[in-house]
């Protein structure tokens, strides 16, 4: 039987307020549409956060036996520096100031994100689509939207006619905000502006002659406004009304309720289930961000090359700090707080390498079975990692009675206990083991050494029988032995 049937999933629901209980649309399938990263610059660590946060909500999805399509996008087009529909795009902005293409930029920084994610054990989304390759899907929508009376053309623009869309609809339902006070806290429009109302969006915008990023459309040569290729590539891949739309807590006004407006303008209804919102990493009690200085890049945290932090810090420890926090709570990064996941994330490693040498005996102190469920009500409680981990850490203490041989474990639950937190650490949380990775590479290099002494000696002797066989046997497993000025090397391929 799949795990899902046995277990009642509740998920922080941005749109009801509420912890709803998980009811998918189609059974045993998940939809989910998590906005990614506008390619202009390197990913700091606060983005890394979110789409880790979606990452262990996608991997407790598949844990618990769903098939589940996560689509993550890539916006390299329509991102302007401003939510109000004005200053540049970034990455035309980029591609300038570079003075590159703008597909450059796009590439150099979406290997960069990819890069990032894999070093911190992110695995790949089902389908990752880019808004310039869904233009026409955009035109499509907008049509749609034009032909259903909630958008006007001004002057090669189009814009989404928010008052229009509130007399039927509920724009702001999503963010608890109300349009007439958002229109008391507004400025008036000037004469130049082409919006009738400032509330209003972009749907397209007009290219001007100096814009590199362009596309013909019926309304002339333009680019899409940014909310609406999440609309497209979502409705593409997911369907109409979805399961499960996500981003960071950033996103939800105004993108992620202009979203939710174009796709009921389009298609009468509400898209999405489920909104989740992820919270924000701050550095010195702020929100790290790329327009300030106030972030830190993955890079200068495994470096060590930085002035935040005292020392370096792996990806697995790292990772095992974001875990550490509720995925819709603040988190802080400081050295000490890295420093404490550090010790937890060592003590807990120490405690799984520890198990299969645990000596097994009849009285039974630790209800596994128990403890196991425990762990899954931690997770089906909107998937709260920080208990989870205090359960985990309950059964290394008493995995370390056991080892003093205070308490005692069957031979069957010593199996349960090994499988189970294995499942959760590496599959859910997505917390790699590296000092088993950094074990290994100690074995493997005493053992290079004991052997380059071995046949040193040999040759030495003249013994070059031994010395070759020991050469030709090693690059048969694929290890190159390299003699040097300074002595003997070697390279695993
Ligand atoms: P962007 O590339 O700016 O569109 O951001 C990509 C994702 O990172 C979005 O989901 C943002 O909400 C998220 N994000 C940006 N800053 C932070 C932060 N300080 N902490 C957590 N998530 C963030
Ligand atoms: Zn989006």
């Amino acid at each position: 039987m799949q795990l899902y049937k046995e277990q009642t999933l509740r998920i922080h629901n941005s749109l009801t307020g509420k912890k709803d209980v998980f009811q998918p649309i189609n059974e045993g399938h998940v939809g989910m549409y998590v906005c990614g990263p506008t390619v202009y610059s390197n990913v700091h660590l606060g983005n890394c956060r979110t789409f880790m946060s979606f990452d262990m909500i996608f991997r407790y999805f598949k844990h618990l036996g769903y098939k589940v399509r996560y689509v993550r996008n890539i916006t390299d087009a329509g991102h302007l520096e401003n939510d109000a529909d004005e200053g540049e795009d970034k990455i035309a902005k980029k591609a300038k100031l570079e003075q590159i293409e703008p597909m450059e930029v796009v590439q150099r920084y979406t290997v960069d994100f990819h890069n990032t994610l894999q070093l911190f054990n992110l695995l790949p989304p089902s389908i990752e689509p880019t808004a310039t390759g869904h233009i026409i899907e955009q035109i499509e929508i907008i049509k749609d939207i034009l032909e259903k009376g909630y958008a006007y053309e001004a002057n090669g623009s189009v814009y989404f006619d928010v008052i229009k869309f509130n007399k039927d609809h509920d724009y702001g339902k999503l963010s608890g905000r109300k349009l007439e006070d958002m229109i008391t806290n507004t400025r008036e429009l000037t004469a130049q502006d082409e919006k009738r109302n400032p509330q209003d969006f972009a749907l397209w915008k007009k290219a001007e002659p100096q814009h590199i990023m362009r596309w013909p459309s019926p309304w002339g040569d333009g680019f899409p406004g940014w909310h609406l290729e999440c609309t497209a590539m979502s409705t593409k891949y997911l369907g109409e009304t979805f399961d499960i739309h996500g981003g960071g807590m950033d996103l939800k006004f105004p993108h992620h309720e202009c979203e939710i407006a174009q796709a009921e303008a389009s298609t009468g209804k509400s898209p999405v289930n489920y909104w989740m919102h992820a919270n924000m990493l701050t550095l010195n009690g702020r929100k790290m961000s790329k327009s300030t200085d106030n972030n830190i890049y993955p890079a200068e945290i495994f470096s060590g090359d930085n002035n935040i932090l005292s020392k370096p810090y792996t990806p697995a420890v790292v990772r095992f700090f974001m875990m550490q926090a509720h995925y819709t709570s603040i988190l802080d990064l400081s050295d000490e707080a890295l420093q404490a996941s550090e010790k937890g994330y060592n003590r807990l490693m120490e405690a799984l390498d520890s198990i299969d040498k645990l000596k097994t005996g009849t009285k039974l102190d630790f209800d596994v079975a128990t403890w196991k469920q425990k762990c899954y009500d931690a997770m089906n409680d909107d998937f709260n990692t920080p208990i989870l981990i205090a359960q985990l850490f309950e059964a290394v203490k008493h995995i370390n009675l056991i080892k003093e041989d205070k308490e005692s474990i069957s031979n069957e639950d010593k199996a349960e206990l090994k499988k189970t937190l294995q499942a959760f650490i590496y599959d859910v949380l997505g917390i790699e083991n590296q000092s088993m990775a950094k074990d290994d590479s100690n074995t493997l290099n005493g053992v290079m050494e004991l052997l380059i002494d071995i046949r040193n000696e040999a040759r030495a002797k003249k013994d070059f029988a031994t010395s070759d066989k020991i050469r030709d046997q090693l690059v048969a497993l694929g290890i190159q032995i390299k003699d040097g000025k300074d002595g003997t090397t070697f390279s695993v391929n």
